[in-house]
């Protein structure tokens, strides 16, 4: 036998934290189902990287908005929304 390290819980914890970085755009969105949500709040009350990442992904996503505060013209904006309709319908 050859028993390696002892290193149990932070290698499942460090997965995890990729997991939630993943998730983190569609959990600020509010677009996923309760118990996801639950898991990553539970996972950020008790990860301190993960609340640092959280607050700076919230302070990216303000300032991406104001970007988006700029008013786009009726016209670009239906073309613009046939476009991504007409990708959608492709896929
Ligand atoms: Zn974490």
């Amino acid at each position: 036998m050859s028993g390696s390290g002892s290193d149990s819980g932070s290698g499942a914890n460090a997965l995890e934290c990729r997991q939630i970085a993943e998730l983190l755009g569609d959990y600020l969105d509010g677009t996923l189902p309760r118990p996801t949500v639950e898991l990553i709040e539970w996972h950020i009350d008790n990860c301190g990287p993960c609340v640092s990442f959280v607050n700076t992904y919230r302070g990216a996503q303000r300032a991406t908005r104001n970007l988006a505060e700029v008013p786009i013209p009726a016209e670009l904006k239906s073309r613009l929304l046939a476009v991504l309709r007409a990708r959608r319908a492709a896929e």
